[in-house]
C-alpha cells in the first residue's frame, strides 16, 4: 500500500458491451491507460454496427415487458442494486480511481452521491403518485407517467460511476430501458455497475453498455430505435449532440462544461471561506464541472486570498489531491498558466514547481500541483475559458455589482458560490446570479435530490434538469387523461 492508497490491476481491465446479459466483444479493441501511471489499463471493445443494431433490438424487446412491470417491482430491484454498490464500492471506487485520476476518497464519494440518486428513483414509487382532479361536476383529469422507450446515456471521464448513476436509476424507475455509452477514457467502471444490476435482478436488455467515441454517438443519436438522448460532457461536444439528436427527433438534454465563480467579500466567514475556496478548486484536481475557477475579490479580500495561497501549498500530491486525465491534460494546462503570465497575470502559486510525487509506480502519473493566477483581467484567456484543472484565476473588483457583472458575462452557466456573513449580499448575489446552481457558503454548491442537477447558457442545451424531480419529467412523459364518470342513468350495474 502507498500514499494513494490504490493498488494496479495485475492485469488489464476489459471492458465489453452489455446486450441482454452477455458482453460482447468486437474486433475493435481500444486500450487505455491509467493517470496515475501512465501505463496500460484497460482494452475496450468499441461497438460495431452489429453490436449496435442486436443491443437496441434486445433493449426494445425487454422495454415491452419492463414498461409494464409495476413500479413497485422495479423499485425493489433497484434496492437490491442499492445493497450490492455498497457490498462493492471498494472495488467500484478503486476502478473509478485508478481510470479518471481522483482520489480513493473521491472516488468513494461520488460512489455515495450516486447512491443518493438511487434513493431518489426508489422512492417515486411512493411520491409520485400521479395527481387527480374533479375538474367539473362527474369529470376528473389525472397524470399517468409512461416511459418514453429506448433511451441512451452519453457520459464523460470525470465522475466514471456518479454520471452514469445521475441517468441509470431514474431513467430505469420510470420503465425505460437504458444504453449507456460512457466515456471511453472510463470504461471499465460502468460495467462494474452492469454487472451488479443484472446480479440484482435486472431483466436483461433493460439496462446496456456500448463502448466507443465520436464515431459510436453519431450512429446512436440518430438511430430510429433511441427516444431520448441525456448527454454530460464538454460545451462542443453536448451542443453537437444536441443538435444532432434533436434534428432525429429525439428528446434531448445536453449538460456541457463550466466556467464558476466565487464570489469573495471581506466580510466572509474567514476559515470556512478558504476552505471552501480550496476544496472547490482542488477537488478531483479540478476535474469538475462544479469546480470554482476564477476568485472574484470584492475590495480588500487579501487575507482570504493568502490563507488560500497556504492552504493549497499544503496539498500533499496523491493524497490530498489526484491527477489530470492525460499528458495532454497537463499539456494543455502548462500552456495556460504560460499564456495567463504573457498575458501580464501573475503566478502567485506554480503547481508545475511540484512538491514531491508519489512514489512508484505512480511517479509517472499526470501531475500538477495547485496553481494561482492573480492580477487576472477579465478579458484574459484563463478568466473566460475552461481549463478543467487546478488552476485558480482571482479577479479584483470594487463592488458586488461588478463581480455580478463579470459573472452574466461568462458564456457558461454552471455554478456561482459566494461566501459572506451577509444574509443580504447572500440573497442579493443568489437573486442576481446567471448561473443554474448558486451556493451560500459552500464552494461546490450540487443540489441534493428532489432538487435537480443543471445549469444555463452553454452549460446547459435543452430545458429541464438531469436528476431531481426535473429528472424524472425529463425520461418519462406524463400522460393526461380526462374521465367523464357521470353516464347518466338511473340504475346501472352498481346499484
Ligand atoms: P467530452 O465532451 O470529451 O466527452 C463526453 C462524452 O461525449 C464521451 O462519452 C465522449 O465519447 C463523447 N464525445 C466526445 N466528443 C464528442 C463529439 N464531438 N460528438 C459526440 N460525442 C462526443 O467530455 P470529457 O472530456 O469526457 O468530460 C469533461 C467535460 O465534461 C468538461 O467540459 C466538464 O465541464 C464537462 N462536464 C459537465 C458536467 C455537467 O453536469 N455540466 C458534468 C461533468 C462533466
Amino acid at each position: 500500500m502507498n500514499e494513494t492508497g490504490l493498488l494496479p490491476p495485475k492485469s488489464p481491465f476489459e471492458a465489453r458491451n452489455l446486450c441482454g446479459d452477455s458482453w460482447l466483444e468486437s474486433t475493435n479493441t481500444v486500450s487505455t491507460t491509467s493517470p496515475y501511471t501512465n501505463s496500460l489499463l484497460c482494452r475496450v471493445s468499441y461497438a460495431d454496427h452489429k453490436i449496435i443494431e442486436q443491443t437496441i433490438d434486445e433493449a426494445q424487446k425487454a422495454f415491452t415487458v419492463w414498461s409494464r412491470t409495476p413500479i413497485k417491482e422495479r423499485s425493489s430491484i433497484l434496492l437490491r442494486f442499492r445493497e450490492l454498490l455498497l457490498r462493492d464500492i471498494d472495488s467500484i471506487s478503486s476502478s473509478a480511481s485508478l481510470e479518471s485520476g481522483k482520489t480513493l476518497a473521491e472516488a468513494r464519494a461520488e460512489v455515495l452521491k450516486g447512491i443518493e440518486v438511487l434513493e431518489f428513483a426508489t422512492s417515486l414509487e411512493n411520491s409520485d403518485t400521479g395527481g387527480l382532479l374533479e375538474v367539473s361536476r362527474g369529470v376528473t383529469c389525472e397524470y399517468r407517467r409512461e416511459a418514453l422507450g429506448v433511451v441512451l446515456g452519453i457520459t464523460p471521464f470525470n465522475f466514471p460511476a456518479m454520471v452514469p448513476m445521475w441517468m441509470i436509476p431514474i431513467a430505469i424507475a420510470v420503465g425505460n430501458s437504458l444504453i449507456l455509452k460512457p466515456s471511453e477514457k472510463v470504461a471499465y467502471t460502468p460495467c462494474l455497475l452492469g454487472e451488479l444490476l443484472l446480479e440484482a435482478g435486472l431483466p436483461p436488455g433493460v439496462f446496456s453498455i456500448l463502448h466507443g467515441d465520436k464515431a459510436v454517438v453519431e450512429r446512436l443519436i440518430t438511430h430510429p430505435g433511441i427516444s431520448a438522448v441525456g448527454f454530460v460532457g464538454s460545451t462542443p461536444a453536448a451542443q453537437a449532440v444536441y443538435q444532432q439528436a434533436t434534428l432525429h427527433e429525439k428528446r434531448a438534454l445536453c449538460l456541457g462544461g463550466a466556467k464558476n465563480h466565487i464570489i469573495v467579500v471581506p466580510d466572509g466567514p474567514h476559515d470556512i471561506t478558504v476552505d471552501g475556496i480550496v476544496a472547490s478548486y482542488t477537488g478531483c484536481a479540478g476535474q469538475r464541472c462544479m469546480a470554482a475557477s476564477v476568485l472574484v475579490c470584492v475590495g480588500d479580500c487579501d487575507s482570504i486570498v493568502q490563507g488560500v495561497l497556504a492552504r493549497s501549498t499544503q496539498l500533499r500530491l496523491g493524497a490530498d489531491m489526484g491527477c489530470l486525465i492525460s499528458n495532454a491534460a497537463i499539456t494543455r494546462l502548462h500552456t495556460a498558466l504560460d499564456t495567463a503570465r504573457k498575458q501580464g497575470a501573475t503566478l502567485l502559486l506554480d503547481g508545475r514547481n511540484t512538491p514531491a510525487t508519489p512514489p512508484p509506480p505512480f511517479q509517472d502519473g499526470n501531475w500538477l500541483a495547485p496553481s494561482i493566477i492573480d492580477n487576472v483581467t477579465p478579458d484574459m484567456e484563463c478568466a473566460q475559458e475552461e481549463l478543467f484543472g487546478p488552476i485558480l484565476s482571482i479577479i479584483r473588483v470594487n463592488t458586488v455589482d461588478e463581480a455580478l457583472a463579470l459573472e452574466a458575462k461568462s458564456p457558461y452557466g454552471n455554478a456561482l458560490s459566494v461566501f459572506t456573513s451577509s444574509g443580504d449580499v447572500a440573497r442579493y448575489v443568489s437573486n442576481n446570479a446567471t448561473a443554474g446552481m448558486v451556493g451560500i457558503n459552500i464552494g461546490v454548491p450540487v443540489p441534493r435530490e428532489p432538487f435537480s442537477f443543471g445549469g444555463t447558457k452553454r452549460s446547459k442545451f435543452g430545458s429541464g434538469d438531469i436528476t431531481g424531480n426535473a429528472g424524472v419529467d425529463f425520461w418519462s412523459n406524463k400522460k393526461k387523461i380526462t374521465t367523464k364518470w357521470s353516464v347518466q342513468s338511473d340504475k346501472n350495474w352498481m346499484s
